[in-house]
């Protein structure tokens, strides 16, 4: 009988109020399920943004160091239960046990990083035209935040948003994807544990079309981050705007990697490996174009080919498997169209291009690394975000066509290059139009002490991680004092 999980509101766990359950499957194997979670309604984010509400005034007066001091034992709950979170997440989302445990990993070093925060300061003293006057501006907290996120990364990006909401002060109701609730429960309890008071975090499971709708209207919640896709992501944009509140949006991406004609190619093969396969694909900074100068174009695609043919794709868990399923049948259905529409296009097949068959495969979502050569420009492969281990080889004239084609996207996101030649890469630092560039790196890397977030479509504006988190998840309070 499979555990039976529920929503945590005020600080207590709690059924939904119409009892639906859903259930978390694994995608690598079908026939586990790894619980039942609740449902919530709109009724349940109800109760969780008026429980966040009365739980605001004393969290925004708790000191901050305090608050650091529960994010500090947070991560210590966290890091003391890595692979027992690694597995759950490799178990409910699909990628690797090594992908799952650095996931969470890099959960504890988030949330270390905003206990530090909460001990820096919070304002600036700003000289005053009046010999009398102090006059100094400081950071306050926005009120109750909602915040929804993705499955694929069920740990990072919940708690690179938690920790700085919490750290501000602000009291949070959190709407995870509905198909990866075991993580955002682990995370949950990790608060739980570190002694967070009731009502400060209050999580709901359930649809984003229930619960997380009732968080986009409800005029209680101040702020909205979102991580997903452009498509839910711009609508609750403008549902917030129109009510006063704030949001904050991190969307797709179609993110290339440059290849220069002087670029050593088994090195640009596996940066493109990595970036384009890992974690089946599914990263809004995963590669998903290649984008190669003339010269190499050959050289590079047999080399990427045969590479790819030898990946080893399976069931996460085993030490052996690369890359791991999709994430659901619906995931599935919409890489394999895209194959599809791939080679309707006029792009030739490489390798890859199915669903993978055979006993180890029969009950999980599996597709075979599939590499398209002849990709142009307006392909849809080439423009549309796939979300799957589908990358697509461009050719280049030059460096010039190189940035022009890696910029001919809505998107901004991220972007790699790689060659020896400093001058050239420092055009493409300097041209390049995305929020996140790697010089021979992969597209996908990001470290949490760095503002992480994209240009153009990819992004709203105001970046997560780092320091740069604090700008929305606080406003400015400007203070003059005088004496009487
Ligand atoms: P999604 O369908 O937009 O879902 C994201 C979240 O929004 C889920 O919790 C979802 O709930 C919820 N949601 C759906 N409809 C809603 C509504 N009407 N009101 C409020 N919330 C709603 O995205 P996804 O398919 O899960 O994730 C993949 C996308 O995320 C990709 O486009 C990827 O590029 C993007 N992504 C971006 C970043 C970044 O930092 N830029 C990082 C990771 C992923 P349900 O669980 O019910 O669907
Ligand atoms: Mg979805």
């Amino acid at each position: 009988m499979p555990q039976q999980y529920k929503n945590y509101i005020d600080g207590q766990w709690t059924d939904a109020s119409n009892h639906a359950q859903t259930h978390d499957i694994n995608p690598a194997n079908t026939r586990e399920e790894l619980g039942t979670f609740p449902s919530a309604t709109r009724e349940d984010a109800r109760r969780a943004i008026d429980a966040a509400q009365r739980a605001f005034s004393n969290w925004a007066r708790t000191p901050m160091p305090k608050r650091g001091e529960i994010l500090d034992k947070a991560a210590n709950w966290l890091e003391a239960r890595v692979d027992e979170v690694g597995a759950a997440l490799t178990r409910e989302e699909g990628k690797t046990f090594v992908e799952g445990k650095a996931e969470v990993a890099r959960g504890v070093s988030i949330l270390r990083f905003f206990a530090g925060e909460c001990l820096q300061p919070t304002g600036d003293v700003y000289p005053s035209a009046s010999a009398s006057t102090f006059l100094f501006a400081e950071r306050v907290p926005l009120g109750v935040v909602g915040l929804i996120t993705p499955w694929n990364f069920p740990c990072a990006i919940p708690t690179w948003k938690m920790a700085p909401a919490l750290a501000y002060g602000n009291t949070i109701v959190f709407k995870p994807a509905e198909i990866t609730p075991l993580t955002a429960w682990y995370i949950v309890s990790a608060f739980e544990q570190a002694g967070l008071p009731p009502g400060v975090l209050n999580l709901v499971v359930g649809r984003g079309s229930q619960a997380g709708q009732e968080l986009v209207e409800n005029s209680k919640v101040k702020a909205i981050s979102f991580t997903g896709s452009n498509e839910v992501g711009t609508r609750l944009a403008a549902t917030v705007a129109q009510r006063g509140g704030k949001s904050q949006l991190e969307l797709g991406g179609k993110n290339p990697i440059v290849v220069l004609n002087d670029a050593d190619i088994s090195r640009a093969v596996e940066l493109t490996i990595q970036g384009a396969m890992l974690s089946t694909g599914q990263k809004c900074t995963a590669t998903s174009r290649a984008i190669v100068v003339r010269d190499v174009a050959n050289e590079y695609r047999d080399a990427l080919a045969a590479r790819v043919k030898q990946l080893r794709v399976g069931d996460g868990m085993q030490s052996d498997v690369y890359m791991g399923p999709l994430v659901s049948a619906d995931a599935e259905k919409t890489v394999l169209e895209y194959i599809e529409i791939g080679k309707n296009e006029g792009a030739r097949l490489v390798t890859g291009g199915e669903k993978l068959r055979g006993e180890e495969y029969a009950h999980g979502f599996f597709v075979a690394p599939t590499v398209f050569d002849n990709v142009t420009p307006d392909m849809r492969i080439a423009q549309e975000e796939i979300f799957g281990p589908v990358v697509g080889v461009i050719q280049a004239k030059d460096i010039d066509d190189a940035i022009a084609l890696a910029n001919h996207t809505r998107f901004g996101l991220s972007a790699s290059v790689v060659t020896r030649d400093l001058n050239l890469a420092l055009r493409f630092m300097r041209e390049i139009e995305a929020g996140i560039v790697h010089v021979n790196s992969m597209t996908a890397g990001a470290e949490p002490q760095a503002p992480f977030g994209g240009f153009k479509e990819s992004s709203s504006g105001t970046r997560e991680q780092g320091k740069a988190a604090r700008e929305f998840f606080t406003q400015w309070k400007t203070v003059y004092v005088d004496p009487l």
